[in-house]
């Protein structure tokens, strides 16, 4: 099987500090498979190195630095390749500024090309020299469009998103998203994969993820297979709600051990879980007939990328 993997790692991997059952033996037959892999991340907050030690003390260790890619490295290569003398004025944590000081894009306080929002570290006073240089002509990009992000079972953070869409509200100018689902995203890491079997680009190519507005349209739209997995932020009965639909849905990646094992994959149709049960029941959808006679329903969360 000439197989190349692109797997997301929150409610992939792990969920909350914690291996999801079934990844570790899943990482580990994958490494003995011998089949190329690349975890891709929407965080930009973390470097491929903060990355692979995080796996280690999860109970993943050995993975080479080479093996993760995040929307910093994405935003950093994009802006080299398509802007190379740009100064940017960042907001964000050490992963973005990192990746951008690799591609010697420099900082820059006083009249920057472009305004690049990441993950965490904002303050009001970042966002508003922000606003100032984007009304002064700075374009604003932000490493990934993801307006929350899962911290537990029960919990969530605000993402690059939610800062990129406080500054399109204060400017009226719109952000370019980088990161999942954004074509450059998979052109660069399916370039990375190759990199990794000696530049030629493996037959087939399986994007893993668990959110479908991300992982999955990305993977459609860059033409490659999707399998998204329950173990994160998509339940079963969501995916209907969907106008693209995953190549495979699984509980967890525990679903492909033996197949990688044994080098044989299933058919959509065995995927694990569509043995099980489904409830039949109306979609009404996330919305209420007016708010008047609802006053007290919350309102549902927003999708996690618009
Ligand atoms: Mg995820």
């Amino acid at each position: 099987m000439n197989a190349g993997y692109l797997i997301d790692m929150d409610g992939v991997i792990y969920r909350a500090n914690q291996l999801i059952p079934g990844a570790k033996q899943f990482v580990l037959t994958l490494v003995e498979s011998g089949s190329p892999f690349v975890f891709l991340t929407n965080n930009s907050s973390p470097t491929p190195e903060d990355l692979s030690v995080r796996l280690g003390h999860l109970g993943l260790p050995g993975l080479s630095p080479r093996h993760f890619y995040t929307s910093a490295l994405n935003t950093a290569e994009f802006l080299s390749e398509t802007h190379p003398a740009c100064t940017v004025f960042v907001i964000g944590e050490g992963g973005l500024l990192a990746a951008l000081h690799e591609r010697k894009i420099a900082s820059d306080a006083i009249q920057p090309s472009y305004v690049v929002v990441g993950e965490g570290a904002v303050s009001m006073e970042k966002l508003a020299k922000a606003h100032s240089f984007i009304e002064h002509g700075a374009r604003l990009l932000a490493t990934n469009p993801d307006n929350w992000c899962p911290v537990s079972d029960d919990g969530t953070r605000p993402g690059a998103g939610s800062t990129a869409a406080f500054l399109e509200a204060s400017t009226g100018r719109r952000a370019y998203y980088l990161g999942k689902p954004n074509g450059y995203m998979f052109h660069r890491a399916l370039r990375k994969l190759a990199d990794m079997v000696g530049g030629t680009r493996p037959e087939n190519i399986i994007v893993i993820g668990d959110t479908m507005e991300t992982d999955i349209r990305g993977a459609i739209e860059a033409g490659l297979q999707s399998y998204l997995v329950l173990s994160g932020s998509t339940t079963l009965d969501a995916v209907a709600e969907y106008v693209y639909q995953p190549t495979r849905v699984l509980n967890s990646v525990a679903d492909l051990i033996e197949e990688l094992a044994s080098g044989k994959p299933s058919s959509r149709l065995d995927s694990p879980v569509f043995q099980q049960a489904r409830s039949v029941r109306p979609h009404p959808g996330n919305r209420h007939q007016t708010d008047a006679e609802h006053p007290a329903k919350s309102r549902p969360r927003p999708p996690m990328t618009r």
